[in-house]
This record gives structure tokens, C-alpha cells and sequence, in this order.
């Protein structure tokens, strides 16, 4: 079907003769489709996209015909072809199928092996955690929307605005100005609350000597941003001052480390290391990146429990925080692409300390 399907059965030959992918997440992955309802199939002669009727059309405009079929058929088209074609063991997303789902198949299909070992699932993690230019590209425009929402929203942040407000506004403005869709439901925190790591904005009033901590992206083409700021208002003391010059430090020593072949691991440490030394160590509690993608959240992680190396093509965050409970909190999210040499900053939008 197309370059990502190839790839994938190349990854899965070893063990299975075809992948079932049912989610909705990773069928958009690999056909560029959006669709609630539909099946993927990738096996040794290209791939089937199955949908219903709502989406037939469509499908076929974006796919071409000849890859698309009606999922009122969809078991009945799969054992015909499995018997045409030999397939005798089926890969399935061991992390998504429900249960149901895969009792389903199992009924449905009863002359196939299932495989629902991890290897699919570490095949298409593997696939996607390395972008293509295409996918950086949606990425940066999206974060491009983000960028303009944050120089539209510092004018907007005064005594007397409210938390949600500004969380309205920063939607309002990404939606206007071509986001598809939200990443996720944007924070918005500040004074007493910007110590919550993922405060849900309320009816608080912004005042002077706040620290404002606006966390959002935009959906474009499919593709998430991820930034964080904080700014203050009107003015800050020492302490406020030291704690966002350590997330400063924090956030610049794991950036200047990132490149191929580092680990996600000591990725994460770096900026750990910062915080630590600086006294800090025990209110920074999660890890400090992950990927982003066709979900906000994607493999590879920054964090004390990686495993994985980043490698050339992998975009992830870099968001180290602090967080005092019951004084305030600073967080500072950029994105950037993994390169041979280090990596490339896609936020475009200034750090040091804005008191508005
Ligand atoms: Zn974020
Ligand atoms: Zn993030």
C-alpha cells in the first residue's frame, strides 16, 4: 500500500505471515486515513484497508480502490484470502485489542494462529518513533499554531483574568488559526496552583506575583505539539527567580546532550542531575520527555525508566519542572528532533524569565 506497510511486514516476516491492526490510532499511522471504524491488513503482497460505509469513499479517494473493502466482509474477505495466500499466523496489537475484539477473531478466524506476542506492537513503536520528513513537518506546523497562540496570549494575562480564560483563550486562538484540534485540554495554573504538575484551570484569578504555567499544543494534519511556559505577573521574588533558573539549566543541559544514540535514560538524568544539585530534587517527580506524534504521548520516554536509545528522526519533549506545594511550580516543555550531531529545537518561542 505504501512505504509504512512495506516496512512494517518487513519487521514482522520473521514470525508472522500477516498483522491485523484494529486501532484507531495505528490504522491512521499507517494509511494517513482517519477513520472510527476499520481494520488493517499488511501482509507479504501489500496491504487491505477495510472501513464501512461511511467511509468507503473517502477511502478510496485517499488509497485508491483497490486497497479498500467493506467491513461487512471483513472476516468472510480474510479467510478466502488467507487460504488464497497461505497465511496460517496473524500478528495482532497485543497493547490495544480488547478482549472482545480478540475473541472475535479467534471465532472468526479459526484456521489462524494469533500471535499476540509483544513483537508487533515493538515493530510498530519502532516504526513510528522515526519520523519521516512529512511527519516533522506536521509537527512543526502545529507547533508553528502553538507558537502564535503564545505571543497572542501574553497581552491577554492580567490581574484579574482567570485561569480558565486563558486556557480559553489559548483554544480559541490555536482553532481559529488552523489547529484541527486540541493535543489535550490545555493547563492553565498559576500562583498556588502552578505547583500542580497537571492542574485542571479553575476560576482563579490571576494576580500580581503569580507564576502562570500554560501547557498545550495543537493537532494539525494528525500531528501533536507539546510546549510549556511559565511567565509571572507584575513581579517575583529570589526564590521564584532560582527555582526557574534551575528549570532553565535543567532543560538546557538534557537538550545540549541529546543526539543519536543516547540513552532516553541518561537523557532524562541531566536535567535530574540539575534539579538535584541545585536542592530541588524531591518536587520533580515525572520524567522529563517523551515522544510525540499520532498520539501526544509516544515512545521513546525521557525518563529514570527508559530503556530505549533515541535515534535519528525521534522528536520528543524536554519538560522538567518544579514543584513546591502549596508556593508554585515552573515547568519549561520545548520539542526537538534527534539528529546525528545533537538535535534541532522545534520551539520557537523565548525562555528566559517573562514578567508581564
Ligand atoms: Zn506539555
Ligand atoms: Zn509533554
Amino acid at each position: 500500500m505504501n512505504d509504512k506497510t512495506d516496512k512494517l511486514f518487513e519487521r514482522i516476516a520473521s514470525f508472522a505471515d500477516a498483522a491485523l491492526i484494529f486501532s484507531e490510532t495505528n490504522r491512521f499511522y499507517f494509511t494517513g486515513f482517519a477513520a472510527s471504524d476499520g481494520a488493517l491488513l499488511v501482509y507479504k503482497k501489500g496491504a487491505l484497508f477495510f472501513t464501512d460505509s461511511r467511509y468507503t469513499e473517502a477511502a478510496c479517494r485517499k488509497l485508491g480502490e483497490t486497497f479498500v473493502r467493506d467491513s461487512k466482509t471483513l472476516f468472510a474477505d480474510l479467510r478466502a484470502l488467507f487460504d488464497a495466500e497461505g497465511i496460517r499466523t496473524v500478528a495482532l496489537e497485543n497493547d490495544r485489542l480488547t478482549l472482545a475484539e480478540y475473541e472475535t477473531v479467534k471465532k472468526e478466524l479459526p484456521a489462524v494462529q494469533t500471535d499476540i506476542s509483544d513483537r508487533l506492537c515493538e515493530a510498530v513503536t519502532a516504526l513510528r518513533m522515526v519520523k519521516s520528513p512529512e511527519e516533522i513537518e506536521k509537527t512543526v506546523a502545529a507547533q508553528r499554531i502553538a507558537e502564535r497562540a503564545f505571543d497572542h496570549i501574553l497581552p491577554f494575562i492580567r490581574p484579574g483574568v482567570t485561569e480558565k480564560e486563558i486556557a480559553l483563550e489559548l483554544e480559541y486562538f490555536m482553532l481559529r488559526n488552523g489547529a484541527d484540534g486540541l493535543s489535550f485540554e490545555t493547563i492553565a495554573v498559576s500562583g498556588v496552583n502552578s505547583s500542580l504538575p497537571h492542574g485542571v484551570p479553575g476560576d482563579k484569578k490571576i494576580e500580581s506575583g503569580d507564576f502562570i504555567t500554560m501547557d498545550y499544543g495543537a493537532l494539525k494534519d494528525g500531528y501533536h505539539s507539546d510546549m510549556t511556559r511559565t511567565v509571572a505577573l507584575g513581579h517575583v521574588s529570589e526564590k521564584q527567580k532560582q527555582i526557574y533558573q534551575t528549570v532553565l539549566a535543567a532543560q538546557q543541559a538534557s537538550l545540549a546532550f541529546l543526539k543519536d544514540g543516547v540513552s532516553g535514560f541518561d537523557a532524562d538524568k541531566q536535567a535530574r542531575d540539575v534539579i538535584e544539585k541545585a536542592g530541588f530534587g524531591a518536587y520533580f517527580g515525572h520524567g522529563t520527555g517523551h515522544g510525540t506524534g499520532v498520539e501526544i504521548h509516544e515512545q521513546p520516554r525521557l525518563s529514570p525508566q527508559s530503556k530505549r536509545t533515541l535515534h535519528t528522526g525521534n522528536i520528543v519533549t524536554v519538560e522538567p519542572g518544579i514543584y513546591l506545594p502549596g508556593e508554585f511550580g515552573v515547568r519549561i516543555e520545548d520539542m526537538a528532533l534527534i539528529t546525528e550531531e545533537g538535535c534541532v529545537n522545534l520551539t520557537a518561542c523565548p525562555k528566559e524569565l517573562i514578567i508581564l
